[in-house]
């Protein structure tokens, strides 16, 4: 088996708010397999859009990446950084945190690519769907022209600054070139959009949802990344063109082989389309494991409590079960050092008031939970009762 091509450890990702320090990414860990999807479930709230913007680095003032490794398997890269920034490389890794700014952005494209949850915010109004497109298509070229230099990544004179700022003031614009333009049409063919060679100079707002996400996708392949992280892809689609978006998304993944980071609350998504699953909760990933481990044998109640809060349609008559009480809050000083599901868990004992280590289930390698149930058995004479974190009507 390969080593994982995407390898997080002990990531912590910070808000430094005037209301106080909120802690959205927690001591996170998890690795990604080469050519898998890998997906991340939990409610809203639970930090999973952070994790992903922390990964490609696109997190904002006032939060910052405060500790933890990024490593991203890429020889070539390893070896362009191996002697300018020794601590950042580790065999054939490079630790994305320990790259200059510049370097790390050279990635997003080519490396990185995201789709994002609300495609019609994401996509520049005064601009074509095409020209968006082929400006990717224009990145990947130049890093592929010259892998080894990640100046070569962001300057050139056939897609320059300059050439942009001249076509925003011409009326007839041309700063794409038509190479990149009719890579943008293919692009455009190959996630479904009809008419592309008409559709490429259309404007966003002349797309409809299900197509301006298709467009996404398109601009996310420009770069041919090798790992695509795609953020709620489906949440502002109605559920016909959900399906489409994904079996796009499963088809795009088969025949190129791609890592697939998929970020999503729904579990119907994740049994639909991933190989592996992370569960995650108040920063933390708390239950990792296969798609048979999470769905057939969870172990963290908080798993179990978003399983059972989905309907099966295998069974009438039963109710429901919602997981009781609400995400907590993440700010420094509320979160203390406890299991923080605690509050929410039917089978709190005094001993989750401790943070709990992950642990592996069945002495198994895949399947890790962060919960003292997967070495203990439930002790009721031990259990925490409903009044000891301020009432049981949470
Ligand atoms: S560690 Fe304790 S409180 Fe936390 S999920 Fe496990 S049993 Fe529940």
């Amino acid at each position: 088996m390969s080593e994982p091509i995407l390898r997080i450890s002990d990531l912590s990702t910070r808000f430094f708010t005037k209301s106080g320090q909120v802690n959205a990414v927690e001591s996170l860990s998890v690795s990604i397999d080469e050519g898998e999807i890998f997906g991340i479930v939990g409610e809203s709230g639970s930090g999973k859009s952070v994790l992903a913007r922390s990964i490609i680095g696109l997190i904002e003032s006032p939060g910052q990446i405060t500790g933890g490794k990024i490593e991203y398997r890429n020889a070539p890269l390893a070896d362009e950084f191996r002697d300018a920034h020794p601590d950042a490389v580790n065999g054939d890794y490079v630790d994305l945190r320990s790259l200059p700014e510049e370097a790390v952005r050279s990635l997003r494209g080519p490396s990185f690519s995201m789709i994002f949850q609300d495609p019609e915010s994401s996509f520049n109004p005064t601009l074509t769907v095409g020209e968006q497109i082929a400006e990717a298509v224009e990145v990947q070229r130049r890093a592929s022209s010259n892998p080894r230099s990640t100046k070569a990544r962001t300057s050139s004179s056939e897609y320059s600054l300059g050439s942009y700022a001249y076509g925003a003031v011409m009326p007839n614009r041309s700063f794409v070139s038509s190479k990149s333009k009719d890579r943008a049409i293919e692009l455009l063919q190959q996630v479904g959009i009809p008419d592309p060679e008409e559709r490429v100079d259309e404007y966003p707002h002349e797309y409809s949802g299900g197509m301006l996400q298709r467009a996404m996708i398109a601009q996310a392949l420009a770069g041919e990344p090798d790992i695509l992280i795609a953020d709620e892809p489906t949440t502002a689609l109605d559920v016909t063109i959900q399906a489409q978006v994904l079996n796009l998304l499963r088809e795009i993944q088969d025949e190129t082989g791609m890592t697939v980071l998929l970020i999503t609350h729904n579990l119907g998504v994740i049994a639909r389309m991933c190989d592996r699953v992370g569960v995650m909760y108040a920063g933390e990933v708390v239950e990792r494991g296969t798609l048979s481990d999470i769905f057939d044998t969870p172990v963290h109640p908080y798993t179990k409590g978003l399983l059972g809060s989905i309907p099966d349609l295998d069974t009438t008559g039963g109710r429901l079960q919602p997981i009781d009480g609400n995400v907590p809050s993440l700010m420094d000083e509320e979160m203390g050092d406890r299991c923080y599901f605690a509050d929410r868990c039917p089978k709190a004992m005094e001993q989750c008031l401790e943070e709990p280590d992950d642990a592996s289930v069945d002495g198994g390698t895949d399947h890790e939970v962060k919960c003292v149930l997967a070495q203990t058995e439930y002790d009721e004479s031990q259990a925490l009762g409903d009044s000891h974190f301020g009432g049981g009507d949470t």
